[in-house]
């Protein structure tokens, strides 16, 4: 990173979303693949400073045009008040919150104190609650710091102070769990009527706690076809209490789509601040390094961050585009795709779309060739068939 460089002839706009990361938790969950740690939260400050930092190159060297921003992590509620007003306040210095149509932040219920719901009301507009589940014998499986009792106080602090969007993160396929479980939670859920759902199958990683579990035999996980038959029902319940799938495992109410999210799925540009932050733009993708204290170290001594780069190949935009859009309901736009790439879709790829068509498993319309829910459960088969 060179703080140095001219700032005569920004190049603009760098991208439309902002994604600052948070690497902080006080707890880590046995299933987590983020960059999170529960063992470093002294480092805070030095990191919150050297973030800015690394967004003060960005504002001094491209003309950024943000229209979301998503504080995620970790556990960004896992600041303190004064923490969290220091970086809200740092970041507004530099980008124009009023171009913001939405900026969220994620929350773990039981860091959702009545002066914390205040900061967030005053500074965000959606806030990202952490679930997983309503059952007390899940959240003690998963290693959750809270209980069911923490999500419903942290839901109506949330709406005292003021906070209009709210998302709720709900997993399925949890060891024991069964359907009725599943579809359960999500009633529970939608009863408390937040405008936005995730839901989404637990992974297990092998690097994580439960991949070590699973290795071992002590972890069993329900079935594919347990999984498969969550899976649809819940999205069926879903879309009959009122939220409409978007994406595999998103579900809103009219118009209250992830907006951040949905630039990712287009694909669209980005720019990510922190340890692990990804960005992607002008023709480039970087990977920022995932050490929090060599991250600090770096920005401290103005080096660049990032581990990795590569340039965008008309090849890895193509895979790119074929991957991301079909996690969405509404797939693949021919127009849009001939535009970008100068051919046409269903011609290129007939043989694929007639087989999954047939299957049951995509649609091809006018409006475009986009999997169906069945296909959403195979969608990363479907996916590597076009490559
Ligand atoms: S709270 Fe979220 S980010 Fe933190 S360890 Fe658990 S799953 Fe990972």
């Amino acid at each position: 990173m060179d703080n140095n460089q001219s700032t005569d002839q920004k190049p603009s706009p760098a991208a439309s979303g902002l994604y600052v990361h948070i690497p902080f938790c006080l707890q880590k969950c046995p299933y987590c693949d983020f960059s999170s740690f529960d063992d470093i939260p002294y480092l805070a400050d030095n990191y919150i400073e050297a973030l800015l930092r690394e967004l003060r190159y960005y504002k001094n060297n491209f003309e950024l045009n943000f229209d979301t921003l998503f504080i995620g992590g970790g556990t960004p509620t896992a600041l303190t008040e004064k923490q969290l007003d220091y970086l809200f306040s740092g970041i507004y210095s530099m980008v124009n919150r009023k171009k913001m149509k939405e900026i969220t932040v994620e929350a773990n219920p039981e860091t959702v104190t009545e002066r914390k719901a205040k900061v967030l009301e005053a500074n965000v507009n959606r806030v990202s609650l952490g679930c997983q589940t309503f059952h007390e014998h899940h959240l003690k499986k998963l290693n959750r710091i809270h209980d069911a009792s923490a999500i419903y106080a942290a839901f109506e602090l949330l709406r005292k102070y003021g906070t209009k969007n709210i998302n709720l993160d709900l997993m399925f396929g949890i060891e024991g769990q069964s359907t009725a479980e599943v579809l359960e939670n999500i009633k529970k859920a939608a009863a408390l009527n937040p405008e936005h759902i995730s839901f989404y199958m637990l992974t297990v990683y092998d690097h994580t706690e439960f991949g070590r579990l699973k290795d071992e035999g002590l972890l069993k996980l329900p079935e594919d076809e347990i999984m498969e038959h969550m899976y649809l029902k819940g999205a069926q319940v879903l879309e009959e209490a009122g939220y409409a799938q978007y994406e595999i495992s998103n579900f809103s109410k009219p118009g209250r789509q992830c907006i951040h999210n949905l630039n990712y799925w287009k694909p669209g540009e980005y720019v990510g601040v922190g340890a692990s932050a990804a960005s992607c733009f002008d023709g480039s993708r970087y990977k920022n390094i995932d050490d929090v204290s060599e991250y600090i170290k770096r920005l401290k001594t103005d080096s660049d961050p990032a581990e990795t780069s590569e340039k965008i190949t008309p090849e890895t935009a193509l895979k790119d585009h074929i991957m991301l859009r079909l996690r969405l309901v509404a797939g693949i736009d021919p127009h849009v795709f001939r535009d970008q790439f100068s051919f046409d879709f269903e011609s290129k790829y007939s043989n694929i779309i007639s087989q999954f068509t047939k299957q049951g498993l995509a649609i091809n319309d006018s409006r475009g060739f986009r999997l169906t829910k069945k296909g959403f459960l195979l969608s990363n088969e479907i996916i590597q068939s076009f490559f």
